[in-house]
């Protein structure tokens, strides 16, 4: 390992599920040190994502203690002994995904790091890189939108929110988006959603999709909120209509009877990313086409907040309250 890294770091651990209380800000955590196959980042910006509060509340499960978090950008400091490493060496600029980056440190395996394109502001690649391929693989291979698709996207001004909509318009898709204020329903409407629909407030979201889309249903339903409008998106969805449930921002979809799918012939999936980029020939291929649409200006990437590592509570505070538009990042 190279002599200017140290041996201790500051970083985020948590020693069992609960709230935000059970986050400890540490100044003495060991660096980790990489392994065959792995390259060791000093990490400059950590993207938060609603999945980090799933890990901490416990509702996914995960060994403890444990630093949170699953995506960052910095700077390649060390390599490992060998094994695979894709020509990264230290100095590179990347980004990546992989466990314990709510740290100063992360030692990660290559095969889920990317160059960072020269032309990209710092945070930029922390601020797109799973919540943006996210929203690329769900439109191409959940549901493969095609021009003039009629898509129901819920929370569309949140992180994943705001890139299915601009990527739905860019294809031609026309897209109903759902928020729970005003000021997130524009801004969806400036991001390119057509119709809007505010889910906390309506009382008929069924009635008002089928008034929308000519009492057809919609194509498909990106649905991250889970439990809430599960039973509103098998109402929304047209004859053979795909339901892409793909997250729990208000708890888990309860146990389901698949016979009820029959009635419309309905697709339904539950995917997460990482099935999607699994292969390094896909993570390749859409973290590089991710970077190429935000480059091109394509896409406008909206960073909520930037806050201090030793703030993430305050974050996970504001995630969970409804209250964030866009992506918060934390700053080491
Ligand atoms: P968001 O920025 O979208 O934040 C969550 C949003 O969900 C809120 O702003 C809120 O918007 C909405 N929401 C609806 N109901 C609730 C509720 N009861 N409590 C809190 N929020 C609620 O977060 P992310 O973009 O990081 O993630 C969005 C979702 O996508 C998460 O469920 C996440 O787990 C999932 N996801 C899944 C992936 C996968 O691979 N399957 C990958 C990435 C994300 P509003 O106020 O408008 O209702």
């Amino acid at each position: 390992m190279a002599t200017s890294v140290p041996t201790t770091m500051k970083g985020v651990l948590i020693e069992k599920n609960g709230g935000v209380e059970v986050l400890q800000y540490r100044t003495d955590l060991p660096v980790p040190t990489p392994k065959e196959g792995e390259i060791l980042v000093k990490n400059e910006f950590i993207g938060i994502n609603y999945i980090d509060t799933y890990f901490r509340s416990g509702l996914y499960q995960s060994p403890k203690p444990e630093i949170l978090g699953r995506e960052a950008e910095g700077v390649i400091v060390a390599t490992g002994p060998g094994g695979e490493l894709y020509n990264f060496k230290s100095g590179d600029r990347v980004v990546f995904l992989g466990p314990s980056t709510y740290a100063e440190y992360t030692a990660i395996v290559a095969s889920k790091a990317h160059l960072i394109p020269s032309g990209l502001a710092p945070g930029l690649a922390a601020a797109s890189l799973l919540q943006g391929l996210t929203a690329l693989t769900l439109i191409r291979e959940a549901y493969h939108v095609q021009k003039g698709d009629f898509i129901l996207v819920h929370a569309a001004a949140g992180g994943v929110g705001q890139w299915l909509v601009q990527l739905l318009k860019a294809v031609g898709a026309r897209t109903i988006g759902t928020a729970s204020t005003p000021a997130k329903l524009q801004l969806a409407k400036d991001n390119g959603a057509e119709f809007l629909i505010n889910y906390k407030e309506e009382k008929d979201l069924v009635g008002k999709v089928k008034e929308i889309t000519g009492g057809k249903g919609v194509h498909a339903v990106f649905d991250s909120t889970g439990k809430d409008q599960f039973e509103n998106d098998l109402e929304v969805l047209a004859l053979k209509g795909t339901l892409v449930s793909f997250g729990n921002s208000s708890g888990a979809v309860p146990p389901f009877t698949i016979a009820r799918l029959a009635a419309k012939n309905i697709k339904l999936l539950r995917p997460q990313l990482f099935g999607y980029i699994a292969v390094r020939e896909d993570w390749e291929k859409y973290t590089s086409e991710l970077f190429d649409l935000i480059l091109k200006g394509a896409v406008n990437v909206k960073i909520h907040e930037i806050y201090p590592l030793a703030e993430v509570a305050r974050a996970h505070t504001d995630i969970e309250s409804r209250g964030t538009t866009g992506k918060l990042l934390l700053k080491t």
